[in-house]
């Protein structure tokens, strides 16, 4: 077999989480690119439209269910609807998430809950509801960050906290479902990549950092959604529990 053929991802449904804007709009289309059928969940369903037609466009299917990962009714629901449409769900893309700085003196409750509550508890929720169904072969790849990693000068501690979490979160189930479900579970650690999230950046932040990015320059979604497509596929079929920084060097600066 030729080493690319284990890269495809023909006859594969992928669940992408937050799939309206950003990176989760990369994700879809690189797996679709590979040869899957999308599943596209988010809370904007309008948003989502625009994303399925990209999926279309490449000849794949493309299913949109108007999801919010804070609620567990919801995730189960979405994985319902993929399996009436699709039959299985192959791959879990865990990338719904939200950035925050707040400093910790200043932080409320309800802000530093809800940071939890969406990028830890709800990528949980989209687990639990695609593990449930899961056949042996699949694959979840949890969006983490840098920020689980280390630190990158603004306040975050509720988005720190809950990029690390997802580290153990990953280590976990990789465990639990490794050899008895047959269900691999890794983690991304993106650095730096232009999106909606990183718009809410101060002026010149992002340049600030460019001394610890080794590769001198911010990320391009598809070099994260190259390693997406990696760890959804076979050719990723021996890797499981870790977390990959894609993030041009900015963690060993
Ligand atoms: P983004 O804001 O463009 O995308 C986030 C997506 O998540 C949006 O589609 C949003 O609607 C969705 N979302 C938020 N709350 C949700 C909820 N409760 N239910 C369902 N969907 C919800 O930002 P992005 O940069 O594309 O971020 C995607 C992921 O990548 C996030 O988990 C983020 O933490 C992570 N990340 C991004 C960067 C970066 O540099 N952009 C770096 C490290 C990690």
């Amino acid at each position: 077999m030729n080493v690319l053929d284990k890269f495809h991802l023909d006859g594969r449904v992928v669940v992408v989480t937050g799939a309206s804007s950003g990176l989760g709009v990369a994700f879809a289309k690189a797996c679709a690119d590979a040869g899957a059928d999308i599943v596209l969940a988010a809370r904007r369903a309008d948003k989502l439209d625009d994303t399925a037609d990209l999926v279309r466009a490449l000849g794949r299917r493309a299913l949109t269910v108007a999801t919010d990962v804070v609620d567990p009714d919801q995730c189960n629901a979405m994985v319902a609807a993929a399996m009436n449409e699709f039959g299985h769900v192959d791959v879990l893309i865990n990338n719904a998430g939200i950035g925050t700085a707040v400093p910790a003196l200043r932080e409320t409750p309800e802000q530093f809950r809800s940071v939890i509550d969406i990028n830890l508890n709800g990528s949980y929720w989209a687990t639990q509801a695609c593990g449930r169904v899961m056949q042996p072969g699949s694959s979840i790849v949890n969006i983490s960050s840098v920020i689980g990693l280390t630190t990158a000068g603004l306040p975050q501690a509720a988005y720190s906290a809950s990029k690390a979490a997802i580290i153990g979160l990953t280590r976990d189930l990789a465990q639990q479902w490794g050899s008895r479900k047959g269900i691999r579970v890794n983690a991304i650690a993106p650095g730096f990549f232009a999106t909606e999230m990183t718009e809410q950046y101060r002026d010149g932040y992002l340049e600030s950092l460019s001394r610890r990015m080794v590769l001198g320059r911010t990320g391009n979604p598809i070099e994260l959604a190259a390693t997406v497509v990696w760890l959804a596929s076979d050719a990723a079929g021996y890797v499981t529990g870790q977390t990959i920084a894609v993030d041009g060097g900015v963690t060993i600066a």
